[in-house]
């Protein structure tokens, strides 16, 4: 059985220009995108195809195999809030990026809304959270965030205190989004992207996007 415990974090100020499903699985930093418009579009479509390949490995590892294919879509978030949203009449997963975004947010997004692929409901209801912790025990990390984040009291799907701890720091890194040490009112960044130690920018060099920029999206 695959699992997708992620790595260790280490700071690191540098570039990818490939964003393989082996690094999209098991790795953490930030993202850093272009606020160049057409180079935006290009690291946008550049992700989405990233998240196409796992969307297929998930459905393998943890649906087997039964979940239609959908397409994803990487677009401009709509609101600061939410990090996706699902369209089954279009079969379109929208991931919605913003500036800088933890890779392990993308993971969580995508498994969450593949939850929704799964029950062919939008709602948060009894079956989707049940269908979340059943792909939680099957030792998905992100699943299990999610569906712990989702529970009463805190509990949901943890087995062990050091995935726990886990949850914990990543709970304060998720949180600092809302922190104004982080982030403006209008959704801009404080810390400047010298200073940001996880961050990695993207860049997309030659590389011929297999998707083209969709019309929903906003570049
Ligand atoms: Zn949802």
């Amino acid at each position: 059985m695959t699992t997708t415990k992620t790595k260790p974090i280490t700071p690191a100020m540098r570039t990818v220009e490939e964003l393989s499903i082996e690094d999209l699985s098991n790795s953490n930093y930030r993202l850093g995108f272009s606020s160049q418009k057409d180079e935006r579009a290009e690291q946008f479509a550049w992700v989405a195809e990233g998240l196409a390949g796992l969307y297929a490995h998930y459905n393998r590892v943890y649906f087997g195999g039964r979940l239609p294919t959908f397409r994803i879509v990487a677009a401009e978030p709509k609101t600061f809030f939410i990090t996706g949203t699902y369209e089954e009449e279009s079969s379109t997963i929208y991931v919605y990026l913003t500036d800088r975004i933890w890779i392990e947010l993308l993971r969580e997004t995508l498994i969450h809304e593949m939850v929704h692929v799964s029950i062919a409901s939008g709602e948060h209801d009894e079956r989707f959270r049940a269908e979340l912790h059943r792909v939680a025990e099957m030792g998905h990390e992100d699943a299990a965030y999610d569906d712990w984040t989702k529970s009463e009291g805190w509990n949901g799907t943890f087995r062990s205190a050091e995935e726990k701890d886990r949850w914990e720091a990543r709970l304060e890194r998720s949180s600092e989004w809302g922190s104004p040490d982080f982030i403006d009112d209008n959704g801009d960044f404080v810390v400047k992207e010298e200073d940001d130690p996880y961050l990695r920018r993207v860049e997309v060099r030659g590389h011929v996007a297999a998707q083209p920029v969709p019309s929903g999206a906003r570049p």
